[in-house]
């Protein structure tokens, strides 16, 4: 895989290359009015201006898109499009009052109907349908839906949004990812509107919708001005909804008091789907993008892609796009050259040492630089560096040697001794082996 060399943006790059590909016309007006407005680790939501139309920007264009950002970015994104606010009066009513940005729309594809349900979500489908009738009203409050990445965590999130603003489009809901209200946090702390932005979340908002409550981990501040926030809201029976990748006991680095508030409601997690339903949703996804795919080449993708729904569906966008670049219909050599060249049947030969080490220090909150230091540094630092070698092992082609030196020059009976411990760990405590299990399979998602 490419990585950029240069340090533009991944859309700057991405935008030339377009460039290059398309007619001038096409790109003037497919491409340029077109911007980034929300960007996570898998994730780049383009913002569509209302005179475009999304759909046919999407059949024509997106695969392309994906494509070229993917090779400036280096790594598998997943690009969204979202409709922006049509005018600029209504995108000034939207903004949101913390950082200017407008409020981020529900994606509307995200909905029940669009939602196919396994018995690996069928719990966690009927709870957030529950929820969505009746907001507040449930004992499921807080309601929080926990899984591995590309499960659908976030597609049923948004689609209790969604649901709810059809029933009655003046409630108000917030949509936020622990992320971003962290950097709204941080944001009114610079400019001394904490007050405001506690208000905002306490009285502007009916429905609250938090992804990836993970990410709040380690940042305590915002941590208690969102248990503030979610007691205030739980108090006058607003409904809260969140989302993370662990069942609340096994959330590290949040509060307890927090994690416990967690717990009030119901929890109910995803589990990545089975054959029959990975089948389902291929089929789905096929007669949404009008894809002409035979039962054969639809079986071989689900026996070969036994992976979360988000490759799933980058799948099926590559044969989409290999296809019409090749001007050919969609054939089982062409989808079999799909699986072996994107290597989506065997994600964890693709995980670079920098994802390893990301992952870890996220995990157990830690600087990345730490880890591969020299010095020993904290106990949390040790153990992250151990698990970090040990991934890297267990993921990589990389010698025992090759690892050692990755890690400030450490040497080869080191790293030995660093894998053993891990397996030992594992060995003991199976909720350290299901955290490493669930590393693994962040990582290997990561393509
Ligand atoms: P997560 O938030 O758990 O990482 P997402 O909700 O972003 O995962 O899902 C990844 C992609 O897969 C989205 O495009 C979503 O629409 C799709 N998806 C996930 N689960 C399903 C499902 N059960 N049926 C249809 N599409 C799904
Ligand atoms: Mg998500």
């Amino acid at each position: 895989m490419m990585s950029s060399t240069t340090s533009l943006h991944p859309w700057t790059a991405c935008l030339t290359s377009l460039k290059e590909k398309l007619s001038e016309d096409v790109y003037a007006q497919w491409i340029l009015p077109l911007k980034v407005f929300d960007l996570s680790e898998f994730q780049v939501s383009l913002a569509v201006p209302a005179n475009l139309d999304m759909d046919q920007l999407g059949r024509m264009y997106l695969g392309l898109i994906e494509h070229c950002y993917q090779e400036a970015n280096g790594r598998e994104v997943r690009i969204q499009l979202r409709r922006m606010p049509s005018t600029v009066a209504s995108s000034m009513g939207n903004a949101h009052p913390f950082t200017g940005m407008p409020v981020i729309d529900l994606n509307p594809n995200y909905t029940f109907e669009e939602f196919v349900v396994g018995s690996n979500s069928q719990f966690a489908y009927s709870a957030a349908l529950a929820v969505a009738k009746d907001p507040g009203g449930t004992k499921f409050n807080p309601l929080l839906i926990y899984g591995g990445v590309g499960l659908g965590k976030t597609h049923l999130l948004q689609a209790i949004g969604n649901f709810v603003v059809g029933e009655n489009p003046r409630k108000k809901i917030r949509y936020v990812t622990s992320e971003a209200f962290y950097r709204e946090f941080v944001e009114s702390i610079q400019h001394n509107r904490i007050n405001e932005l506690s208000n905002y979340y306490r009285n502007e908002v009916d429905l609250l919708l938090m992804d990836d409550v993970q990410f709040m981990s380690g940042k305590d501040r915002t941590q208690e001005e969102f248990f503030h926030i979610f007691n205030s809201l739980h108090q006058s029976r607003k409904q809260i909804v969140l989302t993370s990748d662990a069942p609340p006991g096994e959330l590290k680095g949040l509060e307890d008091r927090l994690v416990s508030r967690f717990q009030w409601g119901l929890f109910v997690d995803i589990q990545p789907p089975d054959r029959e339903t990975r089948e389902a949703i291929l089929r789905r996804k096929a007669v949404a993008l009008n894809l002409d795919i035979s039962d054969d080449i639809i079986g071989f993708l689900a026996e070969a892609i036994d992976s979360n729904i988000r490759v799933i569906e980058g799948a099926i966008r590559q044969l989409l796009l290999q296809a019409s670049i090749k001007h050919s219909d969609i054939t089982m050599e062409l989808a079999k050259e799909i699986v072996n060249r994107t290597g989506l049947n065997r994600p964890s030969k693709k995980v670079t040492p920098e994802d390893i080490t990301t992952v870890v220090a996220n995990y157990f909150v830690v600087e990345v630089d730490k880890i591969i230091e020299q010095g020993r540094g904290t106990k949390e630092v040790a153990q992250a560096r151990q698990l970090a070698m040990f991934l890297m092992k267990e993921l990589t082609s990389a010698s025992l040697k090759t690892i050692g030196q990755r890690f400030g020059g450490r040497d080869h009976s080191t790293v030995v001794h660093a894998i053993k411990t891990i397996e030992k760990a594992m060995e003991k405590d199976d909720s350290f082996k299901k955290s490493v299990d669930a590393i693994m399979g962040k990582l290997s998602a990561r393509g």
